[in-house]
């Protein structure tokens, strides 16, 4: 057997059709321990490797990508990519990528399961037929909110957030949404209007985050941004965690200034806030927005591709940074 020429480093492991393809043309080694690697594991395991194959939370820092001395590419296993300091690698001419598209239906899925959860407060009714607690059937047993006909308000229309808009009509919901331009062609095919922040969270019953984690969007839901909901809103955030006020989201949830939220993603995950635990009108998945094995898969062949084309010294097809200067 010929020896493989490039050797490619894998964060943590992924599902096997993505490691079989990248197999065909590299060696793979990834980290074995079930855990996120430590900065100083990471630079030591990114060293003389000709590709990384990175997680989200895995921060490749100027210090990281000093260490990365050979490798052409970094594929992030996400769509989101506040990890990868763009300038940094485009500086060292080291190609990043993400895998966009592959993972809209699952998180936006996620976001529904959040808002029905929430609304029909799911985690607790599930607990009462558990603990023996069921009452008899009452007129005012166990109420909740009915989600279809609500006014859904979306923060980010682009590839998840538009797939929430797009599932929204099976449900005759009104839709308003808000992002740094309209979108003609999706306000066609579902009637969305592009509106405002201030005017989506005073107008909507129902508001699901789909804004990627940049400095213009940390802390865009605060307690002024509370104070303009309704008593009634379900606030959802499949996005990151960063883009909401955890404090603030305590105080609204133990205050009732909104009715109740749904939450995938943390401030600094994998720590759950204090506070959050005890909310009943709090309902928390733990960033399973991508967590279909399907879609893990897709997830894993697109950032296997970039890879390869890297490799082949071709553009990644979904490059973030075309100016780097390859090495
Ligand atoms: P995308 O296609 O880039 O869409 C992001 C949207 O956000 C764009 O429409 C953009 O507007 C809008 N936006 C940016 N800044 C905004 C702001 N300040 N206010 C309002 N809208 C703003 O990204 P995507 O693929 O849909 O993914 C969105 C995010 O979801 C990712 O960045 C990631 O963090 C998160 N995510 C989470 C999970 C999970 O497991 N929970 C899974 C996948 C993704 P313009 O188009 O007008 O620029």
């Amino acid at each position: 057997m010929t020896a493989k020429p490039y050797h490619v480093y894998i964060t943590r492991k992924i599902p096997q059709p993505a490691i079989d393809l990248l197999e065909e043309y590299c060696t793979v080694t990834y980290n074995e321990i079930e855990d996120a690697l430590t900065p100083e594991q990471l630079k030591n395991a990114v060293k003389d490797k000709d590709a990384i194959l990175s997680m989200f939370y895995d921060k490749f820092t100027p210090e990281v990508l000093d260490c990365c001395n050979k490798a052409k590419i970094v594929a992030n296993f996400a769509v989101g990519f506040e990890n990868l300091d763009i300038p940094a690698a485009t500086e060292r001419g080291i190609y990043l990528s993400n895998t966009p598209g592959v993972l809209n239906i699952a998180t936006a899925e996620t976001a529904w399961a959040l808002i029905f959860a929430v609304a029909r407060n799911i985690p607790a009714m599930d607990a009462v037929c558990r603990t023996g607690k069921m009452d008899s059937w009452s007129p005012f047993g166990y109420l909740g909110q009915e989600i279809t006909g609500k006014t859904l308000g979306v923060i980010g229309a682009g590839r998840i957030g538009s797939a929430m808009i797009h599932m929204a009509k099976g449900f005759h919901m009104p839709v308003l949404y808000s992002a740094h331009s309209p979108k003609p062609e999706l306000e066609q095919e579902t009637g969305a209007i592009f509106t405002d922040l201030d005017t989506l969270l005073k107008k909507s019953d129902i508001i699901s985050i789909h804004a990627p984690a940049t400095p213009e969007t940390k802390y865009l839901i605060s307690k002024t941004q509370f104070e303009m909901m309704k008593t009634t809103a379900i606030l959802i955030n499949t996005a990151r965690g960063q883009l909401i006020n955890t404090q603030d989201l305590i105080w609204a949830l133990e205050n009732k200034v909104i009715a109740g939220a749904g939450i995938d993603v943390f401030e600094n995950e994998p720590y759950v806030t204090p506070g959050l635990e005890k909310l009943s009108n709090l309902v928390m998945t733990p960033h399973i927005g991508s967590a279909t094995y399907e879609t893990r898969v897709n997830m894993g062949l697109t950032a296997a591709r970039n890879i390869i084309a890297a490799l082949k010294g071709e553009l990644p097809p979904n490059c973030l940074n075309p100016d780097a200067k390859q090495k």
